[in-house]
């Protein structure tokens, strides 16, 4: 880094990510020259190089020119290809990093599972150490950072960071994009795994919530009540959330755009309870829960907005799977 100015770099444009990196180009100041941007399917960095970003061929390319690189990637598959796989990965870019441009940080604000962020925070910190920018103890290295809040937050620079990893990364990740990006941050512990943990934990209660929510005005429905009644009931209620008043709404009208979506969702259940197995609780609320998640993939919702799960609720979806 040169007079702390950092060059940024962003991994993965979907949903999420591509408000970040809009973010994180707004930001744009003192403290930062210039973003890289890399998706795997083109197409989709092309409304961030019209807002200036500069658009790279592989995450390779990014890693090996950007001192601080966030990735925001769909699931444990998708991370560890983008960061470990192959020569155009994020760390074959950190291998091939020139010694005059010192160490890069690698941040990843993807959801998932606490193996998946020690396989790569370990496979960084091994390519960065194997050069000669290596990685000092004091700059450098490897954070985990999952966020709460949608795609809005994101746009509005309003995400909850959990952070998992050594201090030098949660300092350099949140001078250079965490503050842009978020209102608040946690550093949770100092391995990735304790971020990837901390995330599921929400993940388990927001997917149990939206199941409960679909349970509710899948009885509404067939009981002859009124929906929009029973919603603004629950509204002034001691129960009201605004999670459960939007997807209550879309649930209403049938339509689910998607913000957050079933697979995902599902995706997020999954790995809950595999460290719920692993540690020895149970947890029979969120297997169950888990299982309509998998019917509205089952269901091609898998795309939709995990409201969609409504769906999955009807007595017709059961019938339809049994042929009766
Ligand atoms: P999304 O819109 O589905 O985007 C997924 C991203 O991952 C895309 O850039 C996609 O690339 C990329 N990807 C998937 N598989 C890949 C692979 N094998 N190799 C390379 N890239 C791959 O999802 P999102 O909503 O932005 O979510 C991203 C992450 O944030 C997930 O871990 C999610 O759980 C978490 N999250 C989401 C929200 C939310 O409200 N949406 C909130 C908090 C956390 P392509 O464009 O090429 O498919």
């Amino acid at each position: 880094m040169s007079g702390g100015a950092s060059r940024v770099g962003f991994l993965g444009l979907g949903i999420m990510g591509s408000q970040m990196a809009s973010r994180l180009l707004a930001a744009q100041g003192p403290a930062s020259i210039g973003v890289t941007v890399w998706n795997r399917s083109g197409g989709k960095a092309e409304p961030l190089r019209a807002l200036g970003a500069r658009v790279a061929a592989t995450p390779a390319e990014v890693t090996a020119t950007c001192d601080v690189v966030f990735a925001m990637l769909a699931d444990p598959e998708a991370a560890r290809a983008v960061a470990m796989v192959g020569p155009d990965s994020a760390v074959a870019g950190i291998s091939s990093r020139a010694s005059t441009l010192g160490p890069a940080t690698y941040v990843d604000c993807s959801t998932v599972d606490a193996a998946t962020g020690q396989a790569v925070g370990a496979a960084v910190l091994r390519a960065a150490m194997a050069t000669s920018a290596g990685a000092d103890g004091t700059r450098g290295g490897f954070l985990a950072a999952p966020v709460s809040g949608g795609w809005r937050d994101a746009r509005d620079g309003k995400l909850l960071f959990l952070c998992g990893g050594s201090q030098s990364a949660y300092d350099a990740a949140s001078q250079h994009g965490l503050d842009a990006m978020g209102t608040r941050r946690w550093l949770v512990g100092p391995s990735p795994g304790d971020a990837a943990r901390a995330k599921l934990m929400l993940q388990v209660m927001m997917g149990n919530i939206v199941g409960s929510l679909a349970e509710m005005m899948a009885l509404t429905k067939a009981a002859g009540l009124d929906e929009g009644t029973i919603l603004e009931v629950l509204g002034e209620s001691a129960m009201a959330n605004p999670l459960t008043a939007a997807k209550g709404e879309l649930m209403r009208r049938g339509e689910y755009p998607p913000n957050f979506q079933v697979y995902l969702q599902q995706k997020d259940l999954r790995l809950a309870l595999q460290l719920a197995d692993e540690l020895g609780v149970p947890a029979p609320l969120t297997a169950a829960t888990n299982g309509q998640y998998i019917r509205a993939r089952q269901m091609g919702l898998g795309e939709a907005d995990f409201a969609a799960v409504r769906a999955a609720y009807d007595v017709d979806a059961h019938q339809e799977k049994v042929g009766v």
